[in-house]
């Protein structure tokens, strides 16, 4: 989104305009803006053979995954209903990787029979993958190296604490189950969690999965999962792909001549892909001063965007109704009945009850997390893509709601 002769636009189409279609509230993601974070991260890593895996659970919408698996994306998923929307969406099997996290082995079973490459993340389904399948079903295997690392206690993974991946400090017990059954192991897997910061720890990361490879014969691929980290407001620090591509790439193209093949290297990103395409549009209801506060409360709340309320995250939010007025201080609130707070003290283009406010960044992790909390319908998605808006999800009705109630006959 960009401001242009004093109008908010997503690729010259007034944000005010797609809102008077399409109502609010309403996510509103550029297709365009999602294709070139595709593009610059495979470029970034063009020297070796990279595979971009995308964690499909940030923005599950099937337009989006049209959209980057058109660009040669694969897909992360996270569930068999994931994998069986991936391949509505035109993905092949083999391009989708499933990565489960306590789950029945019956589920994996059920992902080897839609074909999906597998990632077993505990000591306990791959016996029983060892036992079932033997060498006749390659798997990767989800390590936990125990790197310190994301921005909240709720999505960092590699802590020693973590419920992801099998210890490091198991690789025995690993060896031992993969050499009793002869199992394929053809990736080894790691993903510390979202917002590390600098290409130094995928870099610690890639020496110890490295140094783990040797004890691995079938291997085809390495897995850095994600943690690339975006820009939630101005100044933070972001990861420089084009500097981790080169630093990572020199060390794996090292690595592959020791190994003594050349493997893929594969990385899974939900964030960096849709966070920053995506906006979310919300109506300023009611202006409430208290004694401490100006608050602003808007026609949504934690049940449609709740990264701030679960995981303190901040969301820039703009005041696309009146772009040149004075500056005063709100704390923008949702209608939920709890505690639903979107932003604290902040510096907005002064609000009138009606205006039109923006919350940015808010691609991933906003409607895939949305839910029906307070028996609110969840809102509308809208792609623009090549200068055409496209509804790619109705809003939801009264009637979505109900629809899986019983009435029981009670007497
Ligand atoms: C959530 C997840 C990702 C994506 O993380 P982002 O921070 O959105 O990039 C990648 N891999 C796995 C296994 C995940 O669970």
């Amino acid at each position: 989104m960009e401001l242009k002769d004093n109008v908010y636009q997503i690729q010259n189409i007034p944000v005010q305009e797609i809102v008077r279609e399409f109502g609010t509230p309403l996510y509103i993601y550029d297709g365009n803006r999602i294709e070139k974070q595709y593009n610059q991260l495979k470029n970034a890593f063009a020297g070796i053979k990279v595979n971009i895996k995308y964690a499909m659970k940030s923005l599950s919408n099937p337009a989006i995954l049209t959209l980057l698996q058109k660009q040669g994306s694969g897909l992360d998923v996270v569930s068999l209903n994931e994998a069986r929307i991936g391949l509505d969406a035109g993905f092949e099997p083999h391009d989708i990787l499933f990565t489960p996290n306590c789950v029945a082995f019956n589920e994996i079973v059920k992902g080897v029979e839609l074909g999906l490459k597998i990632n077993i993340d505990n000591i306990s389904i791959l016996e029983q993958f060892g036992n079932k399948y033997h060498d006749t079903v390659p798997c990767s295997i989800r390590l936990n190296p125990h790197i310190m690392a994301g921005g909240n206690a709720k999505i960092s993974t590699g802590h020693l604490d973590s419920k992801f991946g099998i210890s490091i400090y198991q690789l025995p017990h690993i060896l031992r189950i993969v050499k009793t059954y002869g199992i394929r192991v053809a990736g080894l897997h790691i993903h510390t969690g979202s917002d590390i910061l600098d290409s130094e720890v995928f870099l610690k990361m890639a020496d110890i999965l490295f140094g783990i490879s040797r004890d691995f014969n079938d291997l085809e691929f390495i897995d850095f999962g994600s943690g690339f980290k975006v820009a939630y407001k101005a100044g933070d620090i972001t990861t420089n792909v084009y500097d981790l591509g080169l630093k990572l790439s020199e060390a794996f193209k090292e690595f592959c001549g020791q190994y003594g093949r050349e493997l893929e290297m594969w990385f899974e990103p939900g964030k960096y892909l849709v966070s920053e395409s995506g906006i979310f549009v919300v109506q300023a209801n009611i202006i409430k001063t208290t004694p401490a506060t100006a608050f602003v409360g808007v026609n949504s709340g934690l049940n449609h965007l709740i990264r701030p309320m679960m995981y303190d995250a901040y969301h820039d939010i703009i005041n696309i109704s009146n772009p040149n007025g004075i500056q005063r201080v709100y704390t923008v609130v949702g209608y939920i009945c709890e505690t639903d707070t979107f932003g604290t003290d902040r510096k907005l283009h002064e609000v009138k009850e009606g205006d039109l406010l923006v919350m940015k960044n808010a691609g991933a992790y906003g409607f895939s997390m949305a839910s029906n909390y307070n028996s609110r319908e969840r809102p509308a998605e809208v792609l623009i893509y090549n200068g055409k808006a496209h509804l790619i999800r109705r809003r939801e009705t009264f009637e979505d709601i109900l629809n899986t109630v019983v009435v029981p006959q009670l007497d």
